[in-house]
């Protein structure tokens, strides 16, 4: 059985970089709301780009229905929550939905990323609107085409929310709001905090020692390397 997961962080941190790794070499599902909701694929979520380009968090009621959709096919294989949830509110709608199931949360990895270097990783995001795939200019462009996906040859854009306007905003919407689901779920003994700075590749081997339960409810630093300690 995979894990059920909750990814948390600053947007930019890398969440959904080390979600999309994880959930290929787990091979469990990756769930990441504001795909989702950029998709569109509802009416619901069309309603609410506006709200998005904004900055703001879309009302809880429509991304719990979203979640709820996925969870019904995916809560038995496991999961990775990306972007969800991101109030206190959210994270009470997952319990009783998981509950509901008879399931509960393995774990909560906390993304730790100070607010200018996500801030700088959002700036050089690009994003291709055709299949989801992220890029960075810096860390991660395209390797065959300038301002083309690798994968599928679409063209990559600057998300609208990415923008230096509406990040300031977003960040503000952490501080006042996700933010507290850290201490929420420390205080449920789900909680390990990754130091998110550094390569992907480096990330990559914190999270995975997160997730291995070399360090189950402590942090995993930034000198760690692979299976072995890191915890402060
Ligand atoms: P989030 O899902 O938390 O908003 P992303 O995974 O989309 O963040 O990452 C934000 C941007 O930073 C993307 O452009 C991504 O390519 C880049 N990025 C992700 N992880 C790293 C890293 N460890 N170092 C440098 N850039 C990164
Ligand atoms: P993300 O792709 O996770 O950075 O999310 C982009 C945007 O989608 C956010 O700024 C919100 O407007 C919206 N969004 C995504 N997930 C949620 C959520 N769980 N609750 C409310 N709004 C969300």
């Amino acid at each position: 059985m995979g894990m059920r997961l909750v990814f948390l962080g600053p947007p930019g941190a890398g969440k959904g970089t080390q979600a999309k790794m994880v959930a290929e070499k787990r091979r469990i599902p990756h769930i990441s709301t504001g795909d989702m909701l950029r998709e569109g694929k509802t009416e619901a979520a069309r309603k609410v780009k506006a709200i998005m380009d904004r900055g703001e968090l879309v009302p809880d009621e429509v991304v719990l229905a979203l979640v709820e959709s996925r969870l019904d096919s995916d809560w038995k294989d496991g999961f990775i929550l990306d972007g969800y949830p991101r109030n206190v509110a959210q994270a009470k709608d997952l319990e009783g939905s998981l509950a509901r199931r008879g399931a509960t949360l393995d774990r909560v990895v906390a993304f730790e990323l100070d607010e200018e270097a996500a801030v700088r990783r959002m700036g050089g995001r690009r994003s291709c609107p055709a299949c989801g795939a992220v890029y960075h200019l810096e860390s991660n462009p395209p390797r065959k085409k300038a301002g083309a996906c690798d994968k599928c040859g679409g063209a990559l854009v600057l998300r609208k929310d990415d923008e230096p306007e509406t990040v300031r905003r977003r960040m503000q919407e952490y501080r006042k709001k996700t933010a507290a689901l850290i201490d929420h779920y420390r205080e449920r003994g789900l909680l390990t905090t990754v130091a998110a700075e550094g390569e992907v590749d480096e990330v990559a081997r914190r999270v995975e020692a997160a997730l291995s339960g070399t360090c189950p409810s402590g942090a995993i630093a930034p000198h760690t390397r692979g299976s072995g300690g890191g915890a402060r």
